[in-house]
């Protein structure tokens, strides 16, 4: 089976074709840890986690190395703890935790690695410097800046030209700077910001710049290029355009890396999310009403590089249906396979409303066992019980199990098979399995229940 991306760098479909099959390297662009992630910053985190499942079950989950940092050097960082008068460890280490707790629930794999910008401040130095030897970048009043015009073809993932770019920035350049695009790479510190000691012989404090963070990191995990580099849409300018001079333009390669992904961004009801919209919801507050199953499947109805506008009632629908997968493929939980078709529609750009499509086939064909292999390749747990939310453990839950069998009994003793099959019905969908039979002591019919996980 061939796999086909999308490269925003050549603005084509193409086969994919990995520099080493025995190590897939990809790099995603990860978190700015000053705040909840909301839910736009889950889409690139879910999108990028179906990519890393079907790679690996392409090469094998031994051949796949998945890199996604924590930006944690970054001013919004700064500022946060300036305003809650509290140390920046603070903010980053509890925005984390929050972070990955939020982000399990939303069935995501961990990564392969995931560096900290904070633990390779050596790394950026070093790329710095050798960006400096190389004519490619100057140092200003204590700046470090890479200089876009040593490079002949700055602008090749945004497609534009640097005096394109020049005529539509709006920002004042500040007066050290040879060139208005030119970005920076180092920068002095101020009281109360992080400092390290700065390269160059720059002799104040500094810290490093946001792109840079990300071109040092992923040349230290995955290499001078590697295969695929992903991140939202609005990273391709300057963001990821940076990073790729950066990369390139310290180790003399033609490339960071071969493909470049980018998930389309996503508003909420209609309208762009923003706090003083008062629309912006996070994960958390998400998660609070609806299981994190949910949000997954309905992040995936939509092709990942489509905008997505994110409603409630397109949860409650992402609800209804994953619920009816479940109920009928709940027995066949523990079925690894994908089928074959969901893998391929995969394998076309990450088409997930076409495994959606497949799904429903699957459904009508009675091959429920093909659709619980495929929701929990794709990071379902097809769990009833999980997508329901209860703890069926709990006694209260207890007591209206058993209160329901006997209802059911009630209704099988007066041939009221109808009430009966409602009340099965109504348990399965509660994750609740039922076993009639005659009790060999007693002699008399009844029923056990189990709980099916
Ligand atoms: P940040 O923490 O702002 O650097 O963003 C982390 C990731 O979330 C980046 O890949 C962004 O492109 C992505 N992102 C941020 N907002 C949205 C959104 N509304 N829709 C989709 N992706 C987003
Ligand atoms: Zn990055």
């Amino acid at each position: 089976m061939t796999l086909k991306l999308y490269n925003t760098l050549t603005r084509k479909k193409e086969e994919f074709a990995p520099i080493d099959p025995e190590n897939v390297r990809m790099y995603v662009c990860g978190p700015t840890v000053y705040d909840f992630a909301h839910i736009g910053n889950a889409r690139p985190i879910i999108v990028f986690d179906v990519l890393f499942r079907l790679l690996r079950q392409i090469y094998g989950a031994d051949h796949v190395t998945y890199v996604r940092n924590i930006t944690d050097v970054d001013d919004k960082i700064n500022a946060r703890a300036a305003e809650e008068g509290v140390s920046i460890n603070a903010v980053t280490d509890r925005t984390i935790k929050q972070f990955h707790a939020d982000i399990k629930a939303l069935g995501v794999l961990e990564p392969s690695v995931e560096p900290r910008a904070t633990e390779h401040i050596g790394e950026m130095k070093a790329m710095i410097e050798d960006l400096v030897e190389r004519g490619h970048a100057y140092v200003a009043e204590d700046h470090v800046l890479f200089s876009v015009s040593s490079m002949d073809d700055y602008g090749l993932l945004s497609n534009r030209t640097v005096e394109e770019m020049e005529a539509g920035a709006r920002v004042e350049v500040a007066a050290y700077k040879r060139d208005a695009m030119d970005f920076v790479l180092w920068k002095p510190s101020g009281e109360g910001e992080p400092a390290w000691d700065s390269p160059c012989k720059i002799p104040t404090r500094g810290r490093p710049g946001w792109h840079i963070e990300c071109s040092a990191m992923a040349d230290k995990h995955l290499g001078e290029v590697f295969d695929i580099h992903g991140g939202g849409v609005d990273l391709v300018f300057p963001h990821h355009e940076n990073e790729i001079a950066q990369s390139r333009c310290a180790h003399g390669t033609k490339a960071m890396a071969n493909v470049w992904m980018h998930n389309g961004f996503l508003q909420v009801e209609g309208e762009k999310m923003s706090k003083s919209l008062g629309n912006f919801i996070t994960v958390n507050e998400l998660l609070k009403d609806w299981p994190g199953e949910v949000l997954r499947f309905n992040m995936l109805k939509t092709h990942y590089r489509q905008p997505i506008d994110w409603t409630v009632k397109g949860l409650e629908e992402a609800h209804k249906v994953l619920r009816d997968f479940y109920t009928i493929a709940q027995e066949f939980r523990e079925e690894p396979a994908p089928h074959w078709e969901v893998v391929e529609a995969l394998s076309d750009d990450l088409n997930t409303p076409w495994v959606r499509a497949i799904l429903s086939k699957l459904k009508k064909e009675n091959d429920f066992k093909s659709i619980a292999g495929s929701l929990s390749f794709m990071g379902f747990s097809v769990d009833l019980a999980k997508l329901n939310g209860q703890d069926i453990s709990d006694a209260e839950t207890t007591v209206k199990i058993d209160a329901l069998i006997h209802a059911r009994l009630a209704a099988r003793a007066e041939n009221n098979w109808a009430e009966a099959d409602r009340i099965r019905d109504e348990l399965v969908e509660m994750g609740i399995q039922l076993k009639d039979g005659k009790n060999p002591e007693t002699g008399m019919m009844e029923t056990i229940w189990e709980i099916k996980r």
